[in-house]
């Protein structure tokens, strides 16, 4: 199963995620928490990247990519993960097309999370007081969800084209969620 879970910043991609990790047994992989690893371990590129993604910009396509490039070369992944938080533009949706290809190995489906602004808005601001993640802070929300809108949903359309695409009402309980998208994935996946 090589899955990638689309979403806004907000929209339970990350929660998603690893249930989805539990039930089917294969590794998440989220380039956010692999960037946030690289910075509480000090490294050149975790420096490199920490102002960015405070500021809830972007980091550069190429350091992603290195990070998602190795964490992919790892045995665990040979019977397929689920890619949260990457592709974040055209440009790395072409990139993982290129790398997979290499492989034999493409992505198989692209699981759309659809959550309205409005939610998306009061559950980052949730969020902040739970977690205190350096991002979470109003200017760096309102920042990470207009790159969502100009930079990633652009990505929708990419896969879309590829009949790749499956969007899912991300509004509702965890659970609820989530009965969605196994039933979205069909039984192929069962
Ligand atoms: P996330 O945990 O997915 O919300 O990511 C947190 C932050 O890490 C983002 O706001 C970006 O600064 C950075 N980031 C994560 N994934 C990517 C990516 N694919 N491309 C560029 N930056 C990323």
């Amino acid at each position: 199963m090589r899955l990638v879970l689309l979403g806004a910043p907000g929209s339970g991609k990350g929660t998603q995620a690893a249930r989805l990790r539990d039930h089917f047994g294969v590794p998440h992989i989220s380039t956010g928490e692999l960037l946030r690893a690289a910075v509480k371990a000090g490294t050149a590129l975790g420096l490199q990247a920490k102002a960015v993604m405070d500021a809830g910009g972007l980091v550069s396509d190429a350091i992603v990519l290195a990070i998602l490039e190795e964490r992919l070369s790892q045995g665990d992944t040979s019977s397929g993960y689920i890619l949260d938080g990457y592709p974040r533009n055209v440009a790395q949706a072409h990139a993982l097309d290129v790398l997979l290809g290499k492989l034999g190995q493409p992505v198989e489906r692209a699981i759309q999370l659809d959550v309205d602004t409005e939610l998306l808005v009061a559950r980052l601001a949730g969020r902040a007081l739970a977690e205190h993640r350096a991002d979470d802070n109003p200017e760096s929300v309102r920042k990470r969800l207009q790159v969502y809108e100009d930079q990633t949903a652009p990505v929708i359309d990419y896969y879309r084209h590829q009949e790749k695409l499956t969007s899912v009402d991300g509004v509702g309980a965890m659970e609820e969620v989530f009965e969605r998208i196994v039933e979205a994935l069909g039984s192929r996946y069962a």
